[in-house]
């Protein structure tokens, strides 16, 4: 049996998302050196836009209900989430001074509902760990060296280490303001983030960095859709909220809340359509969406209401006196072919056609990034020993409802304990065994 690192660990995590953060803290908590890098100028640019529109931390269902929201669940992701489950991020955030309340949906909100008094909190304590966060440090590249010593020809910067311990196993290259520097580490968690809200940070540009790991194409999810409008509703209806709908696609169904935009819909309703909606956008090149305008009243109620003689009323007037529906459903209805059916089966079921998504650049979340099958059973990347990977970055996919923050809160943590037994398994100098954690 080769000796083991009687050191403290040193972990680098890149990326000072929510993933990388948690990983941070999981590691720092557990007595590594933990040094964060970003290339942003300051940390969780996206984290805090999350918060804009109110912070949905997670949610409160049944945990196999709640598991049961992830695309085709990895068991890996739902053994992380089981390990960190909603109620660990709920008394999580609470031991953070933000206490937490569940709204009517079931949704867990911060009662600051922003981020930013979460964020403050949060880098307090990791600074309290003593963890280091350099920003812009965009990183561009790991090599592995080997576990019992460096060799002499790499032209790194030398790695601080002293005699007698090992040589810190992975040299990770950044691009500063300053230039490019090396920082040396013995394990690494990658928490880079999907692609999209490219602004904020998370480009996806990080694949170019790993060669040999199997990535997933990038798509948007959590996103809008277009529909092809009229002038009329794209320049009268823009910006008017649709409250209290439904809408289905693909055999799911869901309640909430969306906005018309001059290039289709946006909002909770849609964004969690976004599975079946790009199932469906592959097979046909077109999705079709069943906007259900008064979910509350069923078909016989409202056809009492709606299908009557309207005398004079203009359809508008109707359906805003008989209907309580406001002015842009009747613009929706007229968009949409006279089928035959009565006004409250349209009301009721009207057909949406979407021809594409928004882009990546406004997406709530990008679906894709590091193949699962890149992964051994604790996020370590096969083709890169000691290097673990967290967060958006690897291809799962989520509805809004905080399953995507719980994901990456969890994922961040188990990758920082795969990187913690790694370390605990690393060998002296002068033992040839490679690291089996
Ligand atoms: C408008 C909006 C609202 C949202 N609302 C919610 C919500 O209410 N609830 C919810 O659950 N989720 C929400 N999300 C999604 C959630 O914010 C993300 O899923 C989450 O931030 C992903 O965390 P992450 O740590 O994996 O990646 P990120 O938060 O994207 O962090 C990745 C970090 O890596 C850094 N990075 C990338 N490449 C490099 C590089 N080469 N070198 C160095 N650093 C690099 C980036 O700068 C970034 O700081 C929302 C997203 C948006 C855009």
């Amino acid at each position: 049996m080769p000796d083991r690192m009687e050191r403290r660990p040193r972990i680098a995590v890149i990326g000072a998302g929510p993933a990388g953060l948690a990983a941070a803290e999981a590691a720092a908590e557990a007595g590594a050196a933990v040094t964060v890098f970003d290339h942003m100028a300051s940390p969780a640019r996206k984290l805090l836009m999350a918060g804009r529109g109110g912070l949905n931390l997670t949610h409160s269902e049944p945990p196999e209900r709640f598991l049961a929201r992830y695309a085709d669940t990895d068991p890996r992701l739902a053994e992380a989430i089981r390990a960190f489950p909603p109620e660990a991020a709920s008394r999580w955030c609470e031991g953070l001074g933000q206490p937490v309340f569940t709204g009517s949906s079931g949704r867990v909100f911060p009662v600051a509902m922003k981020a930013s008094p979460l964020l403050r909190a949060w880098l307090a304590r990791l600074g309290g760990l003593g963890v280091v966060v350099h920003a812009r440090h965009r990183w561009s590249g790991v090599r592995t060296l080997a576990a019992a010593g460096a060799p002499a020809s790499l032209g790194d910067t030398p790695g601080p280490h002293e005699p007698g311990v090992p040589p810190q196993h992975l040299a990770l290259t950044f691009d500063t303001p300053d230039g490019a520097v090396t920082h040396r580490a013995d394990a690494a968690v990658l928490a880079l983030g999907g692609a999209s809200w490219p602004r904020l940070g998370s480009d996806g540009a990080w694949v170019a960095a790993l060669p040999g790991v199997p990535v997933v194409p990038f798509v948007a999810s959590n996103c809008g859709v277009a529909i092809a409008w009229s002038d009329l509703v794209r320049m009268r209806f823009a910006g008017q909220p649709l409250k209290r709908i439904a809408l289905a696609c693909g055999g799911v169904r869901v309640r909430g809340e969306a906005m018309v935009t001059a290039d289709g819909l946006e909002g909770g309703a849609v964004y969690a359509l976004s599975a079946p909606i790009r199932a469906a956008l592959g097979a046909a090149g077109e999705a079709m969406l069943t906007l259900d305008l008064r979910p509350d009243i069923d078909a016989a109620a409202l056809a009492a209401r709606l299908d009557g003689p309207r005398g004079s009323r203009s359809l508008a007037n109707h359906l805003r006196v008989a209907g309580g529906l406001p002015p842009v459903a009747a613009a929706l209805l007229r968009e949409a072919p006279e089928d035959g059916r009565p006004l409250s089966a349209r009301v009721k079921a009207l057909p949406l056609r979407v021809t594409g998504l928004a882009g990546l650049d406004r997406a709530i979340s990008s679906a894709g990034g590091v193949a699962w099958d890149a992964l051994d059973s604790r996020f370590m990347l096969r083709a890169f020993p000691g290097v673990f990977s967290a967060g958006e970055m690897i291809a799962w996919d989520a509805p809004t409802g905080g399953y995507l923050l719980t994901a990456c809160l969890a994922t961040g943590r188990a990758a920082a304990e795969g990187a913690l037994a790694w370390c605990a398994a690393l060998p002296h100098p002068g033992t040839a065994a490679t690291p089996q954690p």
